[in-house]
């Protein structure tokens, strides 16, 4: 797997490429990939979509303790 080359400048608060910042010329630090918000800004317009929380919803959902029991 390729390693991003994406870099970060703590000074600048800021990504770019390169071993030194374009804008400061500070060094620039490895930066890791850009992870998944768990906060999720578009969840919640995902989830009025789907109509989460209704029972046909609940009804989509996979259900692996269906056969399980209680
Ligand atoms: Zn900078």
């Amino acid at each position: 797997m390729v390693r991003s080359k994406l870099q970060y400048c703590k000074s600048c608060d800021s990504y770019g490429l390169g071993p030194n910042c374009k804008v400061c010329g500070d060094v620039m630090v490895s930066s890791a990939p850009l992870k998944y918000s768990p906060e999720d800004p578009q969840g919640k317009r995902r989830r009025e979509r789907e109509n989460a929380g209704s029972d046909e919803w609940a009804e989509s959902l996979p259900s692996p303790n269906e056969e399980a029991g209680e």
